[in-house]
């Protein structure tokens, strides 16, 4: 929703009052006039659930532009109707995707951003609730902590995985400030949202650049998807950033 949004905030073991059930008035209105990216995690989720192949869910559910900020491109659902912005998947029952629904929709009302101390080290992960005049859940009764929140929504992975993508974009800005070229933009598309088709290519060795490091690291084609995931973060790394790729918190 494009409502003003109130941010306070909160630490991880401190309580707050939300709870979110399809008896409150306001029930699926935060699943219209969407402004969502989706990060690649959340892509795989559900086009897992949906049993369709990476390239056939972007087909039919994504659109991709290139961010104005961080000039890489960002994707979102691709709504039937432009006017409303409804989430493709909404439903007067509710949220038709809800075991993968992505972790926007799981985190609200919480907002999380991660923070590099100046002195280095590893970058700490800070909440706040984030209020919206539309939201009635924050006057039902019940309440939890940030960190009870975040296990009871299933964010552990999400996060884990999204964190590698935010870690990309910060040695992107720090690497290549500007515009990339088209085919740069070609291989993070790739990369990031058409893991089938880049898995693909790869166990067929028709993907470059291949380093025997990148080769050897190639998970086996059963392994799950964060495996794949982690292995098509790498592999973009060095297609981007070459040897430059290294990263004070990067893990290997
Ligand atoms: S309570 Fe808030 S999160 Fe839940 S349906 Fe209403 S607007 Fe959406
Ligand atoms: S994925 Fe589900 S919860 Fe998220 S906006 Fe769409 S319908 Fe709502």
């Amino acid at each position: 929703m494009n409502e003003d949004h109130q941010f306070t905030p909160i630490a991880t073991d401190a309580t707050f009052q939300f709870h979110c059930h399809r008896s409150l008035a306001c029930f699926n209105s935060c699943c219209r006039d969407l402004n969502q990216a989706l990060t690649p995690y959340d892509i795989l989720r559900l086009r897992a659930h949906l049993k369709l192949l990476t390239t056939e869910f972007l087909k039919q559910y994504v659109t991709i532009y290139i961010g104005p900020e961080t000039n890489l491109p960002i994707a979102s659902f691709r709504f039937h109707d432009q006017r409303n912005r409804n989430c493709p998947f909404v439903t007067p029952e509710g949220c038709s995707v809800y075991p993968a629904r992505p972790a926007s929709c799981r985190i609200y009302p919480l907002a999380r951003a991660l923070v590099r101390s100046s002195s280095g080290g590893l970058p700490q992960a800070h909440y706040a609730i984030m209020r919206e005049p539309h939201c009635t859940g924050f006057g039902e009764k019940k309440s939890q902590t940030v960190n009870q929140w975040v296990r009871g929504q299933g964010l552990q992975a999400y996060h884990e995985m999204n964190d590698e993508i935010i870690e990309f974009i910060s040695l992107k800005n720090r690497l290549i400030p500007g515009p990339l070229s088209n085919g740069q933009l070609q291989l993070i598309r790739l990369a990031f949202y058409d893991l089938d088709k880049l898995k693909q290519l790869a166990v067929c060795a028709d993907l470059n650049p291949m380093t025997d490091s990148l080769n050897k690291l190639m998970p086996h084609s059963t392994d799950h998807d964060p495996v794949w995931l982690q292995w098509s973060l790498k592999w973009i790394r060095f297609a981007i950033f070459g040897e430059n790729a290294s990263h004070p918190n990067s893990r290997k």
